[in-house]
């Protein structure tokens, strides 16, 4: 089988994991701070404080920007749960506007259409590893005065316009193993704004500065030196892990170009692709049904994904909180989107695989 997604763990997380192991100082210490400085620097930011997880991020990132009860927050249908999620963890309310076809990605157009006296941010989220339309994003936030929170947990590394994505606002990243790089579990928010920095360090550690001063209500959102160690040696090899899936996703596209039914990823102009995910199309003019298409492809040993089977405003927790929207786009590519294998381990022999098995398919 070739699997979705694989963790590259090599012997430089071994060593710096066993150095840890071996200090006796195995919870957030001085690694987790040189992981931040090194994240920092990878991004160009003055910033970065890592968490427990993607979710952690996002969580503490909401908060420090002031999102409460009352305020609205407008985000994409078409992500992972955490992204809405973690509104409704700081008692506010996710507004759901429609995606783009093209990109996944949610549109400005329809976040302005959902502004309303209450919204008081934006998070776009980097979907699959490409960047929102943040030019834009940015420039409606601007003109509404709304903050924005960055949901990048699936593109690191990822950048529009040659500015790094989750340096526009402050941005979320998460650490979970089928990301493009991991720490177990972990999570990371940058801002080059020292006054969030500091809000978000103490949310992180039970709203404490200072060991038993507790300022405000905060959580335990550490992250461990165990798992920052682990960060550490995987962001040596980020670069190297990026350039191997732009690679693989490239080689797939060629090979996949002219198919009837199968529409390839969609580069926005200006945008790095880090394809967290390369994800297909499968649409009805191919023959198949995609359920069907993602069987069929497990049976011949290609491992797939399906990101995501249903929108958010259609799952059971949102519709018992009485969602009732309709999000054409979401939902048209809820039946449509199939992910394939590009990650580092796959072999250009397996690629090939992968698309002789598909073009004979739908022949
Ligand atoms: C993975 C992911 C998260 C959550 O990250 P965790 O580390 O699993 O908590 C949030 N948003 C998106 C888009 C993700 O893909």
């Amino acid at each position: 089988m070739i699997p979705i997604a694989k963790p590259l763990i090599g012997e430089k997380e071994k060593e710096l994991v066993m150095e840890v192991l071996s200090s006796g100082m195995i919870a957030q210490g001085p690694k987790v701070k040189e992981f931040e400085k090194n994240w920092a620097e990878y991004n160009g930011v003055k910033h970065a404080v890592a968490v427990s997880s993607g979710t952690a991020a996002l969580h503490v990132a909401l908060l420090a920007h002031g999102i409460g009860p009352g305020d609205e927050v407008i985000t994409s249908p078409f992500t992972f749960i955490a992204s809405a999620n973690s509104i409704l963890y700081c008692g506010a309310k996710p507004v759901f506007a429609d995606i783009e076809e093209k990109t996944y990605n949610i549109s400005p157009e329809k976040i302005k259409q959902k502004i309303t006296d209450k919204t008081k941010a934006i998070m776009p989220i980097h979907l699959y590893g490409q960047s929102a339309d943040m030019k834009e994003i940015m420039e409606i936030a601007q003109d509404h005065d709304l903050r924005v929170v960055e949901d990048a947990c699936q593109a690191h590394g990822a950048e529009l316009s040659g500015k790094m994505v989750g340096t526009y606002s402050t941005g979320a990243f998460s650490f979970y193993p089928t990301k493009n790089m991991t720490t177990g579990e972990g999570g990371v928010i940058t801002t080059d704004d020292a006054a969030l920095d500091e809000k978000m360090r103490m949310l992180r550690e039970h709203g404490s500065k200072v060991r038993y001063s507790h300022e405000i209500l905060g959580y335990n959102y550490r992250m461990t030196d165990v798992s920052a160690a682990i960060g550490i040696a995987q962001l040596g090899r980020l670069s190297f892990c990026n350039e191997a899936r732009i690679k693989n996703a490239a080689y797939l596209d060629k090979k996949l170009a002219g198919l009837d039914g199968i529409i390839t990823p969609y580069v926005m102009k200006g945008a790095k692709h880090v394809y967290h995910q390369y994800t297909i199309r499968v649409t009805t003019e191919s023959g198949w049904e995609r359920d069907a298409f993602a069987k069929m492809l497990n049976e011949k040993g290609i491992g797939t994904g399906i990101h995501y089977p249903i929108p958010l405003h259609k799952q059971a927790v949102y519709r018992d909180l009485g969602y009732s929207d309709v999000l054409p786009a979401a939902e048209k590519m809820a039946h449509e989107v199939l992910s394939l294998p590009i990650h580092p381990s796959v072999t250009v022999k397996d690629l090939d695989y992968i698309a002789e098995t598909i073009r004979s398919a739908l022949k």
